[in-house]
């Protein structure tokens, strides 16, 4: 008898823990899946987070440049990214049981929110081969590098925002071209400022471009003589060559040495376009004459008061990478090659009804190896002994 009784009480005990714990396997089964170890929150929250206020997207404040307009010329525009159509927005699935695989989810989850943010979040590169990966407003970047935050005649700007990596590429460049331009203008160096994120990507303020680790920011601001301090790196300000009328340069700011800067970056073999303001361009026009190969590359683009852009070739081992079109071979000083810089349209745009942002990049508008790029084990920084 009590043989049996306790043999029903042991089935009874064993039907309450089996049922916990099938109770306990739905729940887990039900409950959100946790972000898999060393994933940004943000790829699992159900709404991404807000990023912070944005800062100042170049060096100088935005109030500065004239308003960004339109319809860029023909030639030196480095596309602006397009979102392509969105696609119809997929079923909410709410059968309660099976629940999906967890991964699937996941990846949909990360595939749909804005690229910008995935990227922001890898605080290092991807344990991989460089390669520049897709179009520059439109890519990543694959085994970056980064850049010193302080050379022998170099020092990088904004520090905080973990911007100093490239390709080996644009490192190597810049290493080149520091010393180049010290010496063709006399300074003590450059600044530096954007290159690209450690895994490059969309960036969450400031560029549609710099996604693929072979674009640079370089300030017209000469390098100081000494080191500069974490704060004057965040704080310093760039600055302005160009006229409040936007159609001249400032003689109080603009110098000749900045001639000699521009086309020390230009004549660079590894250079394919070089960003100014317009007004900068056309003073080179005047200066400089119509017979120079480095002026074809030294292109009018908005902005660009307070620092050149400098964009490099697709290296050799980028297959991935897809060119810009060649500049077109005239130096961009013919008779009125610059009139629409200095149009109403583009220094008076005309104030239209605020149109909705465009949609932001997601995982998907990418080339499919940035995801691989994304999800790759982190390279960790080479440690120094200190010996
Ligand atoms: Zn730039």
């Amino acid at each position: 008898m009590f043989i049996r009784i306790a043999a029903l009480f042991g089935l009874s005990f064993a039907i309450v823990v089996g049922t916990l714990a099938v109770a306990d396997r739905i729940t887990l089964a039900q409950a959100p899946t946790p972000p898999a170890a060393g994933e940004p929150a943000a790829q699992v929250a159900p709404i991404p987070p807000v990023p912070a206020a944005p800062q100042p997207a170049e060096p100088a404040p935005q109030t500065l440049a004239p308003p960004v307009a339109i319809t860029p010329p023909p030639d030196s525009a480095p596309p602006v990214a397009t979102a392509p159509p969105e696609p119809p927005p997929a079923a909410v699935v709410t059968v309660p049981t099976p629940m999906p695989p967890a991964k699937p989810t996941i990846a949909e989850e990360k595939k749909s929110l804005a690229a910008k943010l995935l990227f922001a979040a890898k605080q290092l590169p991807n344990l991989g081969k460089a390669m520049a990966i897709g179009y520059y407003p439109r890519g990543c970047l694959s085994g970056g590098v980064p850049l010193p935050v302080t050379g022998p005649t170099w020092q990088v700007m904004r520090v905080s925002r973990n911007r100093n990596w490239g390709h080996p590429s644009l490192v190597r460049f810049l290493e080149k071209f520091a010393p180049a331009a010290a010496k063709a203008t006399g300074w003590k160096g450059i600044l530096v400022g954007d290159m690209a994120q450690p895994r490059g990507g969309p960036l969450p303020f400031g560029h549609m471009s710099h996604q693929i680790g072979l674009d640079v920011d370089v300030w017209f601001l000469p390098m100081p003589g000494h080191v500069l301090s974490k704060d004057e790196r965040e704080n310093t300000s760039a600055i302005n060559v160009v006229a409040d009328d936007w159609k001249h340069l400032n003689p109080k700011t603009w110098t000749p040495q900045h001639i000699a800067f521009i086309k020390a970056a230009a004549e660079q073999p590894d250079v394919e376009r070089v960003l100014v303001n317009a007004a900068i361009k056309q003073e080179l026009c005047r200066v400089e004459g119509k017979s120079n190969d480095w002026m074809t590359k030294v292109r009018p683009w908005y902005g660009h008061h307070d620092h050149i852009h400098v964009r490099l070739k697709c290296p050799a081992d980028s297959p991935n990478c897809r060119a810009q079109p060649p500049v077109s071979g005239d130096d961009g000083c013919g008779k009125g090659a610059l009139d629409f810089w200095f149009s109403d349209k583009v220094l008076r745009p005309k104030i239209a009804t605020p149109s909705k942002p465009p949609k932001a990049l997601t995982l998907a508008d990418l080339p499919p190896a940035c995801k691989t790029v994304l999800d790759a084990p982190e390279r960790q920084p080479v440690q120094t002994s200190g010996r």
